[in-house]
């Protein structure tokens, strides 16, 4: 049965996908889903409770434990996700559409996304049959040992609105390439990619019970998820009050986590820099995806010997900056994603305000023509930042920098890592030396040097301090789902004192 029906009011009614089926909520209840662009209410979807975490997490459980997933060879489950990533990579316009239509960001920024998806499930349905573990040299004559690397059973994997099924893959394709069974959790905002997903699951044959979603909200139904019993690992990415959350809720079920967290990445700016290079990069850094990104360069740390001249150019670059429609090429900067996040923004840009910062451009709400969401904000500015105000400690998670000035590299480094996250940084310099000596000490998960916002399947991705800990992407990755079983065979003709170790 297709995900989708249209109802008499034209919005698109959903249902969820959980053991194979499509179901409603338990209850039955359902919620809105609203285009951040055109204000419309496009889409209803199943508002998930307790009753509906037992179901998804016991429907995991039981394909993890019988079934034709644990019969699969590693290589036939790598020839799954193999064809999985396939299927995504035909499906990425209609993807990238209902990402758009869910979280209002660009269609071109969704479909480069949507597009690279498939590498996810390549990358790790080609690690599938690599897992290997090894034999021990064991001290012990007469003895074999060796171990097994095993999947853990069933992982469920928490994503936030910014980039659903990105964010998704992150945690899916190495959990299910180790062969574990997973229960997604998409945003309450942004629910209903992933639920097309799990319609292309349904035809690439993964058998029932291996994918399944849970749509609706973190304390109802993503609660009771994280504390089931039957859940053996938990993947969050979202912001730090809810991670705090679940991973108190986690500690309490003795359950291991991985934590993606937020930012307040710095992006430094050194005055032997290629300017129009680093203009573009402190740009993309903070008003691309209109700043909703967890490495978004929020903080932009500038050498005091150009400050004025790159803030005069960044300034000029960033207010030619295109507001539209997300669905048209043309535009660049498109609206907040989520009511909520929209009044968040606002608030910190009165913060901004209120702490001495000067505006040196937006600080306001913005008037686009087509859209009646009332959900934009301009690109906002701030100079005269110091490291202790809020705006340059707390993340925002929108179109909002923070100019810093700073004098040389010693005091970069000290800005740049006084804060208590530590996601990614970026740093702008025509010099191989500082680029090797500032990269080495900067406490951030990704370092990035005369780029920003390149992220790939292959390199780990993760953050030091309050930004989580554990790593997506990278082949180690999948050691996140795994875990180790020493297997010991004696081969002696008999067994020597029992009442000893050995
Ligand atoms: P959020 O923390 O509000 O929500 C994230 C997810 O957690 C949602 O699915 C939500 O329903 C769920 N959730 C909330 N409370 C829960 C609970 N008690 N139990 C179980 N699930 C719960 O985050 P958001 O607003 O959707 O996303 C923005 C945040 O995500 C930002 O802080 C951003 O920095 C962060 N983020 C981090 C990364 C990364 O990789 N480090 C990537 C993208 C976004």
């Amino acid at each position: 049965m297709a995900a989708a029906a249209q109802s008499a009011r034209a919005a698109v009614k959903y249902q969820t996908f959980i053991g194979g089926r499509w179901v409603d909520a338990a209850d039955g209840a359902t919620f809105e889903s609203e285009d951040p662009f055109s204000g419309e209410k496009w889409a209803l979807v199943p508002r998930c409770g307790a009753a509906d975490a037992d179901h998804a997490v016991e429907a995991a459980y039981a394909a993890f434990v019988s079934g034709a997933w644990p019969a699969l060879t590693a290589s036939a489950r790598g020839q799954m996700l193999y064809h999985l990533g396939d299927l995504v990579l035909e499906q990425a316009e209609m993807l990238a559409e209902i990402e758009v239509r869910d979280n209002g960001k660009l269609m071109t920024e969704m479909l480069a996304q949507t597009r690279y998806l498939g590498q996810w499930f390549r990358y790790f349905g080609g690690l599938a049959d690599k897992i290997e573990g090894s034999v021990i040299p064991i001290d012990k004559p007469d003895m074999l040992n060796f171990t097994r690397r095993e999947p853990l059973g069933v992982v469920a994997a928490i994503v936030p609105w910014n980039s659903p099924l990105l964010l998704m893959a992150w945690k899916i394709a190495p959990a299910l390439a180790a062969g574990n069974t997973v229960v997604v959790k998409p945003s309450e905002f942004t629910s209903c990619s992933t639920l097309e997903f799990a319609r292309i699951v349904e035809r690439s044959g993964l058998p029932p019970g291996v994918f399944n979603v849970l749509t609706g909200f973190g304390t109802e139904v993503g609660e009771p998820m994280v504390t089931h019993p039957k859940v053996a690992k938990v993947a969050f990415t979202g912001g730090d009050a809810s991670g705090r959350r679940v991973y108190q809720s986690a500690a309490a079920h003795l359950k291991p986590v991985v934590m993606e967290l937020g930012g307040k990445s710095p992006n430094i700016v050194f005055d032997d820099c290629v300017l129009d290079n680093a203009v573009n990069g402190a740009i993309g850094g903070i008003f691309a995806a209109s700043g909703q990104t967890c490495i978004a360069g929020s903080r932009l740390l500038v050498q005091d010997t150009m400050h004025d001249e790159f803030v005069e150019r960044l300034v000029k670059a960033a207010g030619a900056a295109k507001l539209g429609n997300p669905r048209l090429e043309t535009t660049q900067v498109g609206p907040i994603t989520t009511r909520p996040q929209h009044k968040k923004v606002l608030d910190y840009i009165s913060i901004g305000k209120n702490e001495g910062a000067k505006v040196a451009l937006g600080g306001t709400v913005a008037d686009v023509e087509g859209s009646n969401s009332g959900l934009f904000i301009l690109p906002s500015i701030f100079t005269g930042v110091s490291n202790h105000m809020r705006i340059a400690q707390e993340e925002i998670f929108g179109p909002v920098l923070g100019i810093i000035s700073f004098h040389d590299e010693e005091e970069a480094v000290a800005i740049a890592n006084e804060t208590n996250y530590g996601l990614a940084a970026g740093i702008w310099t025509g010099s191989i030396r500082r680029a090797v000596s500032v990269s080495a000490r900067l406490r951030a998960g990704t370092v990035w040097v005369n780029t920003y916002r390149a992220v790939s399947y292959m390199s780990p991705f993760g953050g030091y301090k309050n930004s989580g800990f554990g790593r997506e992407n990278g082949r180690h990755s999948i050691d996140e789902y795994l875990q180790t079983k020493s297997v010991w065979i004696n081969a002696a003709l008999g067994v020597p004192n029992p009442f000893s170790i050995r």
